[in-house]
């Protein structure tokens, strides 16, 4: 029976990074991944480039239920860690928006760099791997396989989550999390687009496509990036981000006019321009696209009306809504297109300076599949090197 001194449960972000951490300090490294590639997410991410990280990692980009849990990996294996490797492989990279690290050329750049890290340090990597059962039995861990069967002293569960089933989503890790009885927090899809049901629906499906700079807020939190109309929905930066925040049956409010007070603007232009419409006044701060279908919303009967012959507090009425328009989202796209799953394994059963679980000696949890959610931004895959890092250095 192969012996191992670690196996390493999927090949993704977190799993990849811990196996060729842990190879180069000299341990032998198993590392079984579901699908027929390995870091085929990493592939897929930043619209094929790869948002591999961000230049502003603060433990605040993170929801986890402890919010201190992820600090100590994110100081053991920081962004500029992560940033010396890439430049070490001569990646070359940019900065797009708000710190966000993108390759110049190919996701492809970090996965060839990530194997070939593994591959220097001799690391055991086996895809197409079904793996039948786990167990620990006389201070190992048994692992069997449709094919074979590993023993090892250590296992990282590295299997990620539920998002993008396509992708190798499995809630795996979370049902050997439970044969461990180590709890997991419920789980749901983040960045993910809105979708309505609703008088709206058709409204965002006239604009689909557009996107417009905003402020959205949730839960006391606010993201100011753009927000993209679709056919079913609300997506783009903005909305993504809220998505994380979000509950069932909650709302969320909108700022469309993040620089201008709505009132103020109204009111003067009531006059200034005494003549004017409102769609045309309004059409030089928003799309107009968008305008038009506000008007038939929110002022239908007064579209042709001279700004001159609305009633102040009718004006002040759409000012409101145009600087926190609330809205009630009926549901998200789900995994199907999520960007992560956020819950997971429960932190307070782990170790944040190893990630290893406290209730039992030499399994341990990394990346997504771990109650800690990033940003958008390169946040998840800083905390998949930090985490995996860790972990790497201890088994
Ligand atoms: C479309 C998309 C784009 C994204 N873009 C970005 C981005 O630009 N920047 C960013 O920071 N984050 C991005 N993310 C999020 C990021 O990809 C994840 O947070 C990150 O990949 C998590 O790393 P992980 O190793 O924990 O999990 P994964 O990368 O999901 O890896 C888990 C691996 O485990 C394997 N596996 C699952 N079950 C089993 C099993 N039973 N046996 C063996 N193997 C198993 C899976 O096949 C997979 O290969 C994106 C996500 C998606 C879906």
């Amino acid at each position: 029976m192969p012996r191992f001194d670690s196996t390493i449960i999927g090949a993704g972000a977190a799993g990849l990074m811990c196996a060729m951490t842990a190879a180069q300090r000299g341990k032998k490294i198993l590392l079984l991944e579901s699908s027929n590639k390995a870091g085929k997410k990493i592939l897929m991410s930043g619209g094929g480039r790869c948002n591999f990280s961000n230049l502003f990692v603060e433990p605040d980009n993170f929801l986890c239920q402890n919010p201190h849990f992820c600090k100590s990996a994110l100081s053991q294996y920081s962004q500029w860690d992560f940033i010396s490797l890439v430049e070490k492989h001569g990646i070359s990279y940019h900065e797009k928006t708000l710190g966000q690290l993108f390759c110049d050329n190919s996701s492809k750049d970090i996965v060839n760099m990530l194997l070939k890290e593994c591959a220097d340090a001799g690391v055991t990597i086996k895809t197409n791997i079904t793996i039948t059962d786990v167990a620990y039995r006389d201070q190992h861990f048994h692992v069997n396989t449709k094919s074979e069967q590993y023993i090892c002293d250590t296992l990282v569960v590295a299997s990620g989550g539920l998002s993008i089933p396509s992708l190798g989503g499995s809630g795996y890790g979370y049902q050997l999390a439970a044969q461990f009885n180590i709890p997991c927090f419920e789980t749901r899809a983040a960045l993910v687009p809105f979708t309505f049901s609703d008088h709206y629906q058709p409204v965002f499906a006239g604009l689909s496509g557009l996107s417009v700079d905003v402020e959205v807020h949730t839960h006391n939190t606010c993201f100011r990036e753009a927000l993209l109309f679709t056919h079913r929905g609300l997506s783009g930066p903005a909305i993504l981000q809220a998505s994380s925040y979000w509950h069932r049956g909650e709302t969320i409010h909108i700022n469309l006019l993040p620089n201008i007070n709505a009132e103020e603007l109204l009111i003067q232009l009531k006059q200034k321009q005494a003549k004017n419409i409102l769609r045309s006044q309004l059409s030089q701060h928003l799309p107009k696209a968008l305008v038009l279908q506000l008007e038939q919303l929110w002022w239908p009967e007064r579209a042709e009306l001279p700004l001159a012959e609305w009633a102040d507090q009718a004006l002040k009425d759409i000012a409101s809504k145009l600087n926190n328009w609330i809205l009630r989202p009926a549901g998200t796209e789900g995994y199907r297109t999520a960007e992560v799953t956020i819950g997971g394994v429960n932190t307070d059963y782990l170790s944040s300076q190893t990630m290893e679980a406290k209730t039992q000696k030499g399994l341990y949890f990394i990346g997504e599949v771990v109650d800690v959610t990033g940003h958008l931004g390169g946040f998840n895959f800083q905390w998949a090197w930090s985490s995996g890092y860790v972990a790497g250095m201890n088994i």
